[in-house]
């Protein structure tokens, strides 16, 4: 997929959009999102799959090539962005966090991301952190926390958006390096930490490695997320049941097995779907043969996500997009799922009530 976005009709500004002055929202929003509607940039949206090393850029990769004294070019950018298949999207983004090296650097992406937030209407976003990788790394996670604080504070005051944060761990680093980011997150929680979570090569990792861990952080009241049936089958997403994992980061694979999309809909657990991602990585063999619909119609409840956005050439609103032009969602549809993105995240009870009370005042005028 290429990298630039091919501009489509410019887009129409409602007046509903809140928070913005017009010439701001045009601004930002034709630059990033040429190709999606008004109603659905009109659409109040939270993020709930979302990394941040994935969401950097390429301007600003070569921003922190440049301060790091690398060499390189928009095009070099591009071409690692365009690395297909799921090996090919995790050395990309191997490569990636390699130049985030200061915590000024994590300050600067968390700042960029939140800006791009607001120019989506994305009010709140719950966002993963690599945590696993900065500790691979040997880097002073203390002083990165600082950073990505500096940053969330600062995208909050200037944008008015929310903000949580996930810790990750990486699947292929084991049990133990999965244990140490989880005790990063029970150190930060009361610092905006409200979950964690696995991901990467959940072959290399299978979920009951993770068992403790888990347990581990369940106890000292961090909320629990994995990505699970992206490119495992349906068992890895049993396997994350039984972890007590909250929500479900891509269950691509759950569709081969009935018995587990009736479990996910019986028990309302929420499906993070990531589109894009999914086809990009090879995961999903086209756009059209992804189960979105079919778990909506079996009652599944989804949430619609851009994982990566960087990386994949896209964006929320891009996501919801495709998601109506392709699958045949209505607008009422595409409500319910942008209302889903809320009911589904961990914003505690008081917080959560008031961005819906917030969404259905102004979803019904969209
Ligand atoms: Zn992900």
């Amino acid at each position: 997929m290429g990298f630039v976005t091919p501009a489509v009709k410019p887009v129409r500004i409602v007046s509903s959009l809140f928070f913005y002055s017009k010439s701001t929202i045009i601004g930002m929003a034709v630059a990033v999102h040429r190709s999606s509607s008004a109603f659905v940039l009109s659409l109040p949206k939270a993020e709930l799959h979302l990394h941040l090393e994935g969401a950097i850029s390429p301007a600003t990769v070569l921003e922190l090539k440049k301060r790091h004294g690398e060499a390189g070019s928009i095009e070099d950018v591009a071409r690692l962005y365009r690395s297909d298949g799921f090996n090919g999207f995790l050395m990309a983004f191997k490569e990636v966090t390699g130049l985030l090296r200061t915590p000024a650097d994590y300050e600067l992406i968390t700042y960029r991301l939140m800006e791009q937030l607001k120019a989506e209407n994305i009010l709140h976003a719950e966002v993963y952190v690599s945590v696993g990788v900065c500790l691979w790394r040997k880097q002073n996670f203390d002083a990165i926390f600082e950073g990505l604080e500096q940053g969330r504070e600062r995208g909050e005051r200037d944008f008015g958006i929310s903000l949580l944060w996930i810790f990750d761990a990486v699947r292929q680093f084991g049990a133990d390096a999965a244990m140490e980011v989880f005790q990063q997150a029970v150190k930060w929680r009361d610092r905006h930490v409200v979950a964690i979570g696995i991901g990467g090569d959940e072959q290399k990792g299978p979920p009951e490695l993770f068992r403790d861990a888990y347990g581990y952080a369940a106890s000292n009241g961090l909320r629990l997320t994995a990505h699970a049936g992206e490119n495992a089958g349906p068992e890895s997403v049993w396997g994350a049941l039984n972890l007590q994992a909250e929500r479900m980061g891509h269950a691509l694979t759950a569709v081969q097995d009935p018995e587990l999309v009736e479990e996910l809909a019986t028990r309302q657990i929420p499906v993070e779907i990531c589109l894009t991602s999914n086809v990009r990585t090879g995961c999903c063999a086209s756009l059209p043969q992804h189960p979105v619909k079919d778990y909506f119609d079996r009652g599944v409840m989804i949430t619609l996500n851009s994982d990566d956005p960087a990386m994949f050439n896209t964006s929320l609103t891009r996501e919801y997009q495709i998601t109506q032009d392709t699958f045949g969602f209505t607008n009422e549809h595409m409500r319910e799922l942008a209302r889903n993105s809320f009911e589904a995240s961990f914003l505690p009870a008081e917080k959560k009530l008031e961005f819906l009370n917030l969404f259905d005042a102004i979803a019904a005028r969209a």
